[in-house]
Formats: structure tokens, sequence, C-alpha cells
């Protein structure tokens, strides 16, 4: 690959470089960004990380507007005028590791900044101002040939940081490259040396994973066959990888990680908690196991039943549907029907319970279990007046609440749907 003449950088980066430069300070756009965008995929890149020569004190006083992001790894977020957060790194080296963790100092080089990079290709560095390249580790050629090639010996650099093995996988399945074969059979080796990672790291190599990966399953077969699936997803390997090929996870409309991992794995609970997950997102998970699945029936009934059986995990079921079908979710425009019109779900939906029937005249007895009844005109989404009302009105005497419905709401216009279950006889 040559170079191109010039690779466009975003304004703010460029101001940052610039200032870091006029103080003296030289500094490149190296990491993502760059390879990305050598490889044509501007539109993905998400940040340009900048490496410097300035110390991170100086760089805390050269702009307004920082946050100390990692300051003993050297990394400080400089926000532009819209807030953005850049970060902006310290030239280092380590000087000693333990799998997990690197002990770093400041004064490094260029050069000596780019051995320390995991693999060739995110090791190429560009001078926005003055287009200049340096590629120490032939990272453009690999680029060409599509190969994930560790900078250095393999397996020294995956026993400093054992994540650089997930992060190998990660590239691999997100860009559709190989892993050169010394890097593969190093990270085989290695491969013990990911039980000391941390859960949150693996579980953000994971989640990224699923999110950037071209195929969903090659990911889940490169994290079988390097060996890493047995140590922090075993729940994977039940996942033989024909089924997984089945399963629709090939679509790249919805790259929810809960949603992603549930499908590709037997125990997506028991998985995310490993990885220490958020409450939230093993709640999804439970969520997305009990089910039920998918309404009862085609119709409106049924679909209503099953949206006020799951809840909030209605979203969620219907892309796990899409996925595991490769289809789209059959009963979508029924759902969205019965949420616009507002359809009562669960009780607490209702505009008026049991009493205010009787209030109103009807006879109390055994046979009237639930009494279902709503305004066609007020969305389930804008209920919010409703709930309160109601709130208030549960606490009045029923005769005065049967006055508050009559006098706040013009009844005669309110649709009652009344569903009367006699009790079986004992
Ligand atoms: P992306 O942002 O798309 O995940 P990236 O290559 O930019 O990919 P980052 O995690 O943002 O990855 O890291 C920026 C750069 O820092 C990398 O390109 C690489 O040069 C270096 N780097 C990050 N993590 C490590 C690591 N664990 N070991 C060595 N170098 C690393
Ligand atoms: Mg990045």
């Amino acid at each position: 690959m040559t170079f191109p003449e010039q690779v466009h950088v975003p304004d703010e980066v460029l101001g940052i470089i610039r200032t870091l430069e006029d103080a003296g300070h030289e500094s490149w756009c190296v990491g993502g960004a760059i390879r990305d965008a050598l490889l044509g995929l501007d539109g993905e890149a998400a940040d340009y990380d900048v490496a410097t020569a300035a110390h991170p004190e100086v760089v805390l006083a050269l702009f307004p507007h920082t946050v100390a992001v990692g300051l003993r790894y050297g990394t400080v977020g400089v926000l532009d005028k819209d807030r953005v957060l850049h970060e902006v790194t310290t030239f280092r080296h380590d000087v000693a590791t333990d799998g997990r963790h690197a002990e770093v100092v400041f004064g490094a080089s260029l050069d000596e900044d780019l051995a320390r990079r995991d693999f060739t290709i995110n090791a190429i560095a560009y001078h926005p101002l003055r287009h200049e390249w340096r590629d120490l580790f032939e990272g453009a050629q690999d680029l060409d040939r599509k190969l994930i090639r560790a900078v250095g010996t393999p397996a020294e650099r995956f026993r400093e940081d054992y994540l650089r093995i997930l992060r190998a996988i990660r590239f691999c399945a997100r860009l559709e490259f190989t892993i050169d074969r010394a890097t593969w059979y190093a990270a085989k080796e290695e491969i013990e040396g990911l039980r000391g990672l941390s859960a949150e790291r693996v579980r953000d190599e994971w989640f990224k994973g699923l999110r950037t990966t071209r195929s969903v399953t090659r990911l889940v077969k490169l994290w079988t066959s390097i060996g890493a699936a047995p140590i922090w997803l075993p729940e994977l390997l039940h996942s033989e990888g024909d089924s997984v090929e089945r399963t629709g996870a090939e679509s790249t409309a919805d790259r929810d990680p809960v949603v992603l991992t549930t499908l590709v794995c037997v125990d997506p609970v028991a998985v995310l908690q490993r990885l220490k997950a958020s409450n939230q997102e093993i709640a999804r998970a439970v969520a997305l196991v009990t089910g039920p699945h998918e309404p009862d029936g085609s119709g409106t009934v049924a679909t209503r039943r099953w949206l006020a059986a799951v809840n909030d995990a209605a979203d969620d079921l219907a892309a796990l549907w899409q996925a595991r079908n490769r289809a789209p979710f059959p009963w979508a425009a029924t759902v969205r029907e019965i949420l616009e019109r507002g359809d009562p779900l669960t009780r607490a939906d209702l505009a008026i319970g049991g009493n205010d029937v009787v209030a109103l005249g009807v006879a109390a007895g055994p046979a009237w279990v639930t009494c279902w009844t709503s305004s066609p005109k007020t969305p389930r989404s804008q209920r919010s007046s409703t709930s309160t009302q109601s709130a208030t009105t549960r606490t009045s005497t029923s005769s005065t609440r049967a006055r508050t419905i009559a006098s706040d709401r013009p009844l005669q216009t309110w649709t009652y749907r009344w569903t009367t279950f006699r009790r079986s006889p004992a």
C-alpha cells in the first residue's frame, strides 16, 4: 500500500495537534482511526487517538477543558467546543507488565510508543500537519495482506497483556482479516493467561466484538477455535457451528450485545453474571430467557396478552425472534397498533377500578372478576395524567371517585370493554 498524500482528520483533532506542536511537543495521530482511514472505513472511525511527547500535566495545562481519563497511563481527554472528548496520550513504554496491567513511563519516543502497540495495523502513525507517515512494523503491508500480526514477538506481547488475544479476534472478525500464523499459534499457546483478566475488560471486548463483527458466527467460531470460549464463555460451546449459523446471527441490523449473547449462548444469564454486566443487562437476559417468546396466536387479543406478560421486554424479544427466525417479527404491526391505540395492558393501566364500576351501578359479586376499561383517545404513552388521577382517586371513597370520574371525563364517549369470568362451581 502506498500511503495517501493526506488523510482527512477532523478540525477539532487538527486544532489539538496544532496547539501541542505550537507549544513544542511532537504529536501524531495513531491507532484505529488511521487504520480505518487507510482501509477506506472512514465512516466507522469513532475516535482519533492523539499520541504526544507532552506529559499529561502539560496537556492538562494547555487546554481549558480536560478530563483525567487515565493519568497513570498518560491519557488526558481534551474536550472540544462541542464537548466531544478526544483522547491525548503521552508517548510511553512499558517497564513492567503482569498480563493485565502495565506500569508505564513517559519520555519515550514515537518509535518506542509504536513498539508497545498491539498489532502492526494499529501501529501506523500519521502527522496531519506535515502529512508524514511512520510505519515501523509494516502495518500498511499487513493491511494489504489483510493480516492481524503482533508487533514484535507475539507470545511476549500476549504475556504483557492477555487482552490482546481477544482484541486480535475482534479485529479479525470486524475487518474480515486472518490472524498471522505465528500470532495465532502464540495466542493459542498463551490462552490460559486469559483467566487472569478482569471480567469487565473481557465483557467490553465481547460486547464490542458483537457490535462490530461482520458476522456473529465468525466471532463465535474464533472465540471457540482460539480456546477463549472454554475459559470465559463455556456456554458458547453448546452452540454448534451449524446451529449458530442457522440462528440468523449474521444480520447486522440489531447488534444489541444482550440480545446477541442470548442468541448464541445456552445460559446467557450465567454469562452476563460472570462478565459482571450491569443489573439492567442481566435483568434483560432473564426476561429474554423467560419469554413467552411470541404471542400464543396471531390476533390482537393474543398479542395484547403477550405484551401484558412480557412488559418492557417486548422489543428485546421481538429482536431475538427476528434474529432466530431470520424474518421480520410477524406481530410487529399488531404490537404497534395496540401501543398507538393505548390499550390497557396491566391493571395499573385501567382508568377505573372495580369499586368505580359498582359505584356506577353495576351489581357487585363474584361474577365480575376483571373489568377492562379504556379510553381509545388516550394512547398508553400519554397516560401519566390518567395514572396520577387514578392514584388520587384510589384514596377517595367510591362515591367521590364516581363523581370525580363523571365530572372529569365525558363518560359517554368512553369505550367499555368488559371481560367477565364466571367462577366455575366448586
Ligand atoms: P477501535 O477503537 O476500533 O476498537 P482501536 O485500534 O482504535 O480500535 P483502541 O482500544 O481505541 O483501539 O486503542 C487505540 C490504540 O491503542 C490501538 O490502535 C493500539 O495502537 C493501542 N492499544 C489499545 N489497546 C492496546 C493494548 N491492550 N495493547 C497494546 N496496544 C493497545
Ligand atoms: Mg479507538
